[in-house]
């Protein structure tokens, strides 16, 4: 422990070292001027700074500073570059320090489990390689500033259903080879001074409680030696939290759970010197504060062209029939409200208040346009017939779609893959219309296209960021050659995807272990409707020349076509598949190169016993044998192969395994198939029952058992309401999300998030009542 930090620790009373793990407000921990020990401020978020100076909340309905809005993880992820990202957490970084803020809370690097995850807008992708390696990128660059980051959220969670107090339930391999590599990447080669531990119960232990996960994984294996935060209102336990290596937890305002730490300590249930490691972590931190470069001015219109730069190198080429794009025409036009209010960033903590906005309409002012839906996607006949008159006008229709705000959101999770009834009919009368129409696409993550075979090119923009429509007109003009490639798989339909008998359940049985995105699609023969890694371009490459010498693989890349561009190049590898269940192929390797036409580049990769490791019997180990080396364009485009003869253990099938569906893979594992992988009998949460109710439960899960419950429920609605004009509109995601993360929250959490606004007493004397005892209820409620 540093000295400085000791000395400090040295003179703080008990009380006093509790009170500081626990934060002062919002966005703040506590200063502790007697202690010279100042306070650190907090920003979300992972792709720009959400500031508020004043009427702070968690869920971004009060407005906040003005700061560059860059596109979401699921853009910024798909340009493959890590020097861009690190470009991106650098401005970041400057933008929090302009406003005083030591941390910028990002960036996230869960994985996308299944495409209907309401977050997944800001995570990088369903593999943990590519995961990893931008999110190092962001903190780097963003540390590079002088700002800390907070790397979230650790971990599993992977949906917005119950996310304050579900159970993910996921065998140990599966968390370690799919699941935490991407926060091990960032914590060990970028060293993210601060961890944001994630809501969820994993394997029946809350993050915030976690041992296992916080000091034996974190700490421990990986060498983690910064501080670890909650997700605002995570804390669990507090006196396990301490245990567990939990340092700050947040957002504060509330002594809820402060005294039982004390007792508990004066008890000996808790050692002392586990409340000073949190403390001396807490401590080190906000030390860290006075050497932060704040207050200076940002670069707007830099920062701006950064973004842009960003959404033109992250856009996916989807599809380019007769190689209508790029447009050799100023005849077109352009359909769809969201050409004209794009959807460009997601609800939630991460909601950026931008300091500019151009659309597409806004980047090609003198083409005509014609809004064909409202802004939620609804049509009637009349706006389809004056889309379908304007297609008609032109050579070429670009009809701007994708998924309105209300569809995905943090706080919930998207009901379907489809998307609004109105945009597939708009697309298609369009598409009647005229037999040049090109789509550009605007959703957080993958959608059912039925109208795919109508439509002659797609640009999926995903959500772009504040100069989305620059980007997209650049790219659609050609003046930008499109050169990124999808980090998630875009399946054919919601039936295919392996997690949906078991996502957006309180209790998620992580069923299909490793077989998520590709590592499914691949082994399973799915036909997918886009793959992970795909992306077209306006030139060609070529791939040539693969060698491998000893573990360094290089190949050479050729543009042979007629424009510069850039190339996503992926290595797989294919492991053999004798030993314990394995995917056909991961990534282990992607370089990406930016060639002049004829231009040619040899890339080099480096494996090491990682690229080849299964996590067995409580460590990593190598099996030995034969393993393909696949280089390609996108994991279902290999176009380089060579094997490689890999020395390690020989590990042989666990008998479980032999013909289950984790070597089938023929409709869905079996719960007893699971619990073999998992090794331990299946979880999940009795129904919540009058007399047994507990902090734990949510107002929404006991409104209908409870009239006390109810009436909370009725009155939390009604609280928010009135920040909405008074209207408890489920239409307008902020409201559905603030309900779902107020109301849905368990009494505990919400206790927390409040601020001091919902006191503990309130909540327990509430409880006591609905668990019929309304004499014990009402002293709570009296109780200062
Ligand atoms: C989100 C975090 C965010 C925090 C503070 C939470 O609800 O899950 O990602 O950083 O709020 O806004």
């Amino acid at each position: 422990m540093d000295k400085k930090v000791q000395d400090i620790l040295s003179k703080m009373t008990l009380e006093d070292k509790i009170s500081l793990c626990n934060g002062a407000d919002f966005w703040h921990s506590k200063a502790m001027a007697q202690y010279g020990i100042p306070a650190v401020t907090m920003s979300d978020g992972p792709h720009g700074v959400r500031c508020q100076k004043n009427g702070s909340d968690m869920l971004g309905v009060n407005e906040s500073e003005p700061a560059t809005c860059f596109p979401t993880a699921v853009t910024s992820g798909a340009a493959w570059d890590a020097e861009l990202l690190k470009a991106e957490g650098k401005a970041i970084g400057e933008e929090g320090l302009s406003y005083g803020v030591d941390v910028v809370l990002g960036p996230g690097v869960n994985i996308k489990r299944n495409p209907l995850c309401g977050r997944n807008f800001e995570y990088f992708s369903e593999d943990p390689f590519i995961a990893g390696a931008m999110g190092a990128a962001w903190v780097q660059g963003a540390q590079e500033s002088g700002a800390g980051t907070s790397l979230k959220h650790f971990a599993a969670n992977n949906q917005e259903y119950k996310r304050f107090n579900g159970n993910s339930q996921v065998d140990e391999r599966t968390l370690r080879e799919l699941y935490l590599p991407a926060f091990e990447t960032v914590v060990k080669t970028a060293h993210p001074e601060t961890v944001m531990c994630s809501y969820p119960r994993i394997n029946n232990v809350h993050a915030s409680d976690n041992t296992w996960l916080l000091t034996e994984v974190l700490r421990r294996d990986w060498g983690f030696d910064g501080m670890v935060v909650t997700d605002w209102g995570a804390l669990c336990s507090r006196v396990a939290a301490m245990h567990a290596g939990c340092d700050l937890s947040m957002p504060g305002g509330s002594t809820y759970m402060e005294d039982r730490v004390a007792e508990a300590v004066r008890s000996g249930a808790l050692a002392e010197t586990d409340v000073d490691a949190c403390a001396a972590r807490v401590i080190a931190l906000a030390l860290k504060g006075e050497n932060r470069p704040k207050g200076r001015a940002f670069d707007k219109d830099a920062h701006n062209a950064l973004a842009q730069k960003i959404a033109e190198n992250g856009a996916v080429l989807l599809k380019n029939e007769d190689g209508i794009l790029p447009l050799e025409t100023k005849d077109i036009v352009l359909i769809g409200e969201m050409a004209h209010t794009m959807r460009y960033q997601g609800a939630g903590s991460s909601h950026i208040n931008p300091t500019k906005l151009t659309s597409l309409c806004d980047a090609l002012p003198d083409v005509p346009f014609t809004a064909g839906c409202d802004a939620k996607g609804e049509v009637t006949e009349e706006t389809l017939r004056e889309a379908a008159d304007a297609a008609k006008q032109a050579k070429i229709a670009v009809v701007c779609a994708g998924l309105p705000d209300i569809y995905e959101s943090e706080g919930f999770d998207r009901e379907n893959m489809t998307m609004p009834e109105g945009h597939i009919r708009l697309i298609e009368a369009v598409a009647a219309a005229n037999p040049h129409t090109v789509v550009v696409l605007f959703c957080g993550s993958a959608v059912e296209m039925p109208w795919l075979d109508k439509v002659k090119a797609v640009l999926y923009m995903g959500l772009p960021g504040q100069a989305g429509g620059t980007a997209a007109a650049n790219l659609l003009t050609g003046a930008v050659n499109p050169g990124g490639k999808l980090t998630e798989t875009w399946p054919m339909t919601y039936a295919d995807v392996p997690s949906r008998d078991t996502f957006g359940k309180k209790t998620t049985h992580y069923k299909e272990g490793l077989y998520v995105g590709y590592r499914y699609y691949d082994k399973a023969g799915v036909a997918v409707r886009f793959p992970f890694g795909f992306g077209m371009s306006y030139t060609q490459f070529a791939y040539s020349d693969l060698q491998v010498e000893g573990r360094t693989v290089t190949a050479t890349i050729t543009n042979t076509g007629s424009v510069p561009g850039a190339e996503v190049v992926q290595l797989y590898v294919a492991p053999p598949q004798n030993g314990p269940y394995r995917p056909a192929k991961e990534l282990k390797g992607f370089a990406k190169v930016s060639l002049q036409p004829g231009e040619s580049r040899t890339v080099t990769f480096e494996l090491n016993d990682r690229s080849f490791a299964v996590w067995c019997d409580g460590g990593w180990k190598v099996p030995m044998g034969s393993y393909e080396i696949l280089v390609g364009a996108s994991s279902a485009d290999i176009r380089l192969r060579a094997t490689m003869a890999v020395d390690g253990v020989s590990l042989s099938a666990p008998e479980w395994q032999q013909g289950s569906w984790y070597e089938t893979l023929q409709s869905l594992p079996t719960d007893a198939e699971f619990e073999a992988l998992y090794g331990g009998p299946l979880q999940s949460d009795p129904e919540p029952k009058k007399g047994a109710f507990t902090m734990e439960h949510s107002t929404m899960e006991l409104k209908d058992l409870s009239p006390v419950m109810m009436q909370m429920f009725k009155g939390t609605e009604a609280t928010i309401a009135k920040s909405f004009g008074g209207k408890a509109d489920y239409s307008d995601p902020t409201f559905k999300m603030m309900v779902m993360s107020g109301a849905d929250a368990p009494l505990r959490a919400a206790v927390l998030s409040s601020c001091g606004a919902f006191p503990a007493n309130l909540a327990e004397g509430m409880l006591a009542m609905a668990n019929g005892h309304p004499v014990q209820g009402m002293k709570k409620l009296v109780k200062k």
